[in-house]
């Protein structure tokens, strides 16, 4: 099999969900309709082999993670997901592992109505790029700029499940239903798509939660230009953390990525507003701390007192 057939086979041949795609896969460039009223948001994550995940991985899950990771940036700007481009760098053409990683794109394009629309076949060490394409209303993508002092910080569910199983992967010591609990909010990460409309409503800056939640919230801290305060019991935990890690816990919710929950901001007038409209769509916030002029990340611990708090999560360099 060539490059050609393999593109023809495992990729053109994937379902073709929207309206708006006036060229897919096949040309030298594909084209959209971006509708009137609206910016397109473009983002792109890689997953490398050894890197972000291990090379014995089911390809079904490399795949679906894949399209998960790029899927919450969309969801983080409060944007649509719409389609995607895949470029593929495989060590060899190996049909069974192509095909189950086919199977795990398909299933995440039917459950995000996203089409695959391009991309690039190329030989190398086994690494996945996907550009996510998207769109919101103008002026609506929610930034990482907008926070400001007195703003709360909200997130969007429980922390540190997913790191948890990265932590179990050397050495394993989690009981076998607890780790397949844990390896599944790892391999197949749902992206809080649903809080699209509160975050355009009420969002003054938002990310996901990617690098761990310090480090994220650092990173709006930063393009704010504004500092926070975090109570350490308001963090909402995955309720394996204080089982396995008890009083350490709260440290790994801070620091470990890979749930892609949200964090966002929101301004105190809002807090009504939004619980209300999060309780009507079966979500729930998670109100954590609390916005500040002054520049760093605090933690305001269970007797009150107040430490600074050095933001530790994910860098490649
Ligand atoms: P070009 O020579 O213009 O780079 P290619 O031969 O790389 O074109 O690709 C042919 C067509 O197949 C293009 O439309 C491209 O977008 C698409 N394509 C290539 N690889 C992939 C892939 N892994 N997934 C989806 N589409 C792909
Ligand atoms: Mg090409």
């Amino acid at each position: 099999m060539n490059e050609f057939h393999l593109i023809d086979q495992f990729f053109k041949s994937l379902p073709r969900i929207r309206q708006d795609v006036v060229l897919g896969i096949g040309d030298d460039a594909a084209s959209v309709r971006v509708e009137a009223g609206m910016e397109l948001l473009v983002s792109t994550d890689t997953l490398v082999s050894g890197v972000h995940f291990l090379p014995d991985w089911n390809p079904y899950d490399i795949a679906v993670r894949s399209m998960m990771v790029n899927i919450s940036d969309m969801a983080a700007m409060g944007a649509e997901p719409c389609w995607v481009t895949l470029a593929l760098t495989l060590p060899e053409i190996h049909s069974p592992w192509l095909s189950e990683f086919a199977s795990g794109l398909r299933d995440s394009l039917e459950t995000y109505q996203i089409d695959l629309i391009g991309g690039d076949t190329t030989r190398g060490p086994l690494a996945i790029t996907i550009t996510i394409l998207g769109q919101a209303p103008v002026n609506k993508a929610i930034k990482r700029s907008g926070a400001r002092a007195g703003d709360l910080i909200v997130v969007t569910g429980a922390l540190g499940g997913a790191a948890l199983a990265v932590q179990d992967l050397p050495q394993p010591f989690l009981e076998t239903e607890d780790r397949q609990t844990l390896m599944d909010s790892l391999l197949r990460p749902k992206p809080r798509v649903e809080w699209r409309s509160i975050l355009r409503n009420y969002a003054s800056s938002a990310i996901d939660i990617s690098d761990g939640l310090s480090a994220d919230l650092h990173h709006i801290c930063h393009a704010s230009g504004v500092g926070a305060s975090l109570s350490r019991t308001s963090i909402p935990l995955h309720p394996l953390l204080p089982v396995y890690l008890k009083e350490k816990a709260v440290d790994l919710a801070l620091t470990g990525g890979d749930d892609y929950e949200l964090c966002f901001t929101v301004s105190p007038n809002h807090l009504e507003a939004l619980t209300n409209d999060t309780e009507q769509s079966g979500l729930r916030a998670y109100p954590i701390g609390v916005i500040e002029n002054a520049s760093g990340i605090h933690l305001v611990l269970e007797d009150g007192r107040r430490t600074t708090y050095q933001p530790k999560g994910y860098s490649h360099f």
